[in-house]
């Protein structure tokens, strides 16, 4: 019998509830990159994935075109990816540092990797409304998980979750590195620690507002909170 988990994946890989995304994944499918053009893309909604009992949430923004759009899993086969799996296989959270296809062996510890909207936006930008949508399938996420951590990439996702959480609370800022302490609410029963990353999007990591350093700073953080 699949798990909670593997219904709700099983349903957001069949969505369509955001028709600009919906023409977007496909048409990117279909016309794909040079480089590219020999593989099957995914051209759907991206599941998040990893450790069912993991204690960590990862939510970044959204699938990359030629990324996770192409190779079906977060965060696999693009530079943000090349960035990330380094600093989780470092931290422990990973079991390898390269994520290249979803057959490449890559396991998660303790950690579940999602995202604020599941199908690639054009110009990696979702709408207010798309997020909208897209935002029970987070939700639900975080239900079934009750994540201890959850690690933010990014402001878009920051927002998210203090969305989710009904936090209005004007100390909470977007920075990197900030952490808070999310309490017990009519949302969730279980007390979560919020931390705050930059994306590692090339955007930020060509341009050393990211660096490896301040990256791993991040999952020394999380690992601090779960001990
Ligand atoms: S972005 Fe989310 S809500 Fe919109 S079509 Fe994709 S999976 Fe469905």
């Amino acid at each position: 019998m699949p798990t909670q988990l593997e219904q709700l994946n099983q349903e957001i890989i069949s969505c369509r509830k955001c028709p600009r995304l919906v023409e977007w994944r496909e048409e990117v499918a279909r016309v794909k990159r040079k480089a590219y053009k020999d593989e099957e893309y995914w051209g759907k909604p991206v599941p998040g994935f990893g450790d069912p009992q993991a204690r960590v949430l990862v939510v970044g923004l959204a699938p990359g075109a030629h990324g996770s759009n192409r190779t079906g899993r977060q965060f696999t086969g693009d530079a943000s990816g090349g960035f990330l799996f380094p600093a989780l296989y470092k931290a422990g959270f990973a079991n390898q540092a390269e994520a290249g296809s979803g057959s490449d062996g890559l396991v998660l510890k303790d950690m579940y990797i999602t995202a604020s909207a599941r199908c690639a936006p054009p110009a990696n930008k979702p709408s207010p409304e798309e997020l909208n949508n897209c935002q029970p399938y987070l939700e639900r996420e975080i239900q079934i998980l009750k994540p201890k951590v959850i690690v933010c990439l990014g402001r878009v996702a920051f927002e998210r979750i203090l969305r989710i959480y009904s936090i209005r609370d004007s100390s909470f800022k977007f920075s990197h590195g900030a952490m808070y302490r999310i309490s017990n609410s009519s949302f969730n029963l279980h007390p979560s620690s919020l931390i705050c990353s930059y994306h590692p999007s090339q955007q930020n990591t060509l341009t050393g507002k990211l660096t490896v350093k301040t990256f791993d700073d991040i999952w020394r953080q999380a690992n601090e909170l779960l001990k």
